[in-house]
C-alpha cells in the first residue's frame, strides 16, 4: 500500500537502519543522505520515510510530504554551500526527480537528487 515500508526496497532499508547511509539531514518525514556514487561535489538524496514509487505517486498521495521533500532539498544545498549564487561555476544547484526507468530512475522510492559543487550543464543528458 502507498505510504507503508516495501520489504524488497532498499531506501525502506536504510530509513530502517538496516542498510546504512552517510545521512545528513533527518526530519519526522524525509532523510537525506549522501549518493553512493556521486555525479558532483554535492550529490545528496532527499527521500520521504513513507514509500512511494516515484515523484508523481508521492505528490499524489501526499502533497505535505512532497513540500516536506523540497523543502529538505534546499535546505542540504544551504547546509552544503551550494545555494549561494555567487556567479560562477559551482554556485547553484540542481534538484532531480529522475522518473521511470528511461529516464534513468533505478530505484523506486521518490528520491530527490540535490547536485552542486561544480558547473550543470544544460540541457542534462
Ligand atoms: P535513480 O537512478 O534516480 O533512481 O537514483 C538512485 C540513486 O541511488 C543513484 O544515484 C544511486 O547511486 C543511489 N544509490 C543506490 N544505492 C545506494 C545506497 O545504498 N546508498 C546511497 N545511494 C545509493
Amino acid at each position: 500500500m502507498a505510504g507503508e515500508p516495501q520489504a524488497d526496497c532498499l531506501f525502506c532499508k536504510i530509513v530502517a537502519g538496516e542498510v546504512p547511509a552517510t545521512v545528513v539531514r533527518d526530519t519526522e518525514t524525509t532523510l537525506a543522505f549522501r549518493d553512493i556514487n556521486p555525479q558532483a561535489p554535492t550529490h545528496v538524496l532527499v527521500i520521504p520515510k513513507a514509500h512511494y514509487a516515484d515523484a508523481a505517486a508521492l505528490a499524489a498521495a501526499a502533497p505535505q510530504i512532497t513540500a516536506d521533500v523540497l523543502r529538505e532539498a534546499g535546505e542540504v544545498a544551504a547546509q552544503e554551500k551550494i545555494a549561494v549564487a555567487e556567479g560562477g561555476p559551482g554556485t547553484g544547484y540542481r534538484v532531480v526527480f529522475n522518473t521511470g526507468t528511461g529516464a534513468g530512475q533505478t530505484v523506486f522510492h521518490a528520491h530527490a537528487h540535490v547536485l552542486g559543487g561544480r558547473g550543470l550543464n544544460w540541457p542534462p543528458g
